[in-house]
């Protein structure tokens, strides 16, 4: 099969759909990559290292697309990207359509297959194509977090592992899924003091296990929220309600019991933000002040490590980018319902039926 890669053209996208050893995997199982010129360069990945892993360059997105079976990419095709797209191609990428008519629109006239990740699933139920960008999202929140607390960013400065003699940081991480886990293995690493607060006790039970007593967990409700507010310099929203937008659990009028200069970072800002006073906010300008905390709600953190991302996701796709190649999208469906789970759109037709609910189309 030709598998195709263009240069992602969203907006502060440095990421790349397909990694050199990815490339290499696909060239060694006897397919053709085709990568667009500079698509790699984000990431720290110049045509040279593509060349290397047996790749060959294309010129132009146009060419590409043309040209390729299969397009793996990032993002969700930019429109200029739908125009390109063909009836029987495959588009393996993150779509996201339940909230953007315009894109399943220009997706079911293409006539193109189109496999999401963010519905591929795994045995356990869980989204294997989504997890590690929330790894990196939740290992960078309270990174992110720590430079907002100092003094020159509006924060109280404190520092997170505190010195001998000075107390470290008191960080609050809500939810406990795989954002807030992570969140909780940088915390601690700094040396932060940190609870991790849930509506899952086994969710806790696991936390409490795997720490070892190196943080505290505490059960999520409105009163353990006003109790830790006082005292928390950082608050991590890392919840996660499936299907739904976040729940607000820290309120305006909430913010007072806070210390001037306390920190929330709200990793959940994608889903609406688990803040009453969240707005996104962008890399170039990532934090702003509401009544004295210094707010952090960037919607896309895995783009600020784009190196890492690019990776991290690479090496997730890549077994079921293997499969598609390797036995064209029916067979490789047929063969795992985990990989079927993330079919969206097909010659015409939505086939899941979430988007079809959200969008008021048959699927
Ligand atoms: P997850 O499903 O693994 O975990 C969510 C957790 O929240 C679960 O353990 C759940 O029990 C808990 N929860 C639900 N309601 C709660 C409440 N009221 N109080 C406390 N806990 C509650 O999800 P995840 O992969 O960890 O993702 C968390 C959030 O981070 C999502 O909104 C996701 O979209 C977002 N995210 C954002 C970025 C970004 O760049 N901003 C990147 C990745 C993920």
């Amino acid at each position: 099969m030709i598998i195709g890669c263009p240069k992602e053209i969203k907006p502060q996208e440095f990421r790349v759909g397909v990694t050199p050893n990815a490339a290499r995997e696909a060239v060694a199982h006897g397919h053709t990559v085709l990568i667009e010129t500079g698509a790699g360069l984000g990431a720290g990945f110049d045509d040279a290292a593509y060349i290397d892993a047996g790749a060959q360059i294309e010129a132009t997105a146009k060419d590409l697309f043309a040209k390729a079976d299969m397009i793996v990419k990032v993002k969700e095709p930019q429109a200029p990207e739908r125009k390109m797209l063909r009836e029987g191609q495959l588009l393996f990428t993150y779509l996201h359509l339940a909230p953007d008519p315009e894109q399943t629109k220009d997706l079911l006239a293409s006539g193109a297959t189109c496999i999401a990740y963010e519905t591929v699933t795994d045995a356990k139920g869980g989204l294997p194509l989504l997890a590690p960008m929330s790894e990196v999202a939740g290992r960078l929140a309270p990174q992110a977090g720590a430079w907002a607390l100092q003094k020159a960013n509006g924060g109280s400065g404190v520092l997170m592992g505190g010195v001998p003699g000075v107390r470290p940081a008191n960080v609050a991480i809500i939810g406990g899924g795989v954002v807030g886990t992570a969140a909780a293995r940088v915390a601690v690493g700094m040396g932060a003091n940190v609870t991790v607060l849930d509506r899952s006790v086994p969710r806790l039970s696991y936390l409490d296990d795997v720490f070892m007593g190196r943080l505290t967990t505490q059960y999520s409700d409105k009163g353990a929220m006003e109790e830790l507010l006082p005292r928390m310099d950082m608050v991590v929203g890392a919840v996660l309600v499936p299907g739904a937008a976040a729940p607000k659990l820290v309120t305006r009028e909430q913010l007072s019991l806070m210390q001037p200069g306390s920190v929330l970072v709200d990793v959940a800002i994608d889903q609406g933000g688990c803040f009453e006073t969240s707005k996104a906010t962008t890399h170039q300008d990532p934090i702003y002040e509401v009544d004295g905390i210094v707010h952090y709600c960037v919607a896309n953190m895995p783009g600020a490590v784009a190196r890492t991302s690019t990776i991290a996701l690479g090496n997730a796709t890549m077994p079921f980018m293997l499969a598609l190649a390797g036995k064209g999208w029916k067979q490789a469906c047929k063969d795992d319902a985990n990989l079927l789970n993330g079919l969206n759109v097909h010659a015409g037709q939505l086939t899941y039926a979430a988007v079809g609910e959200a969008l008021g189309i048959d699927a």
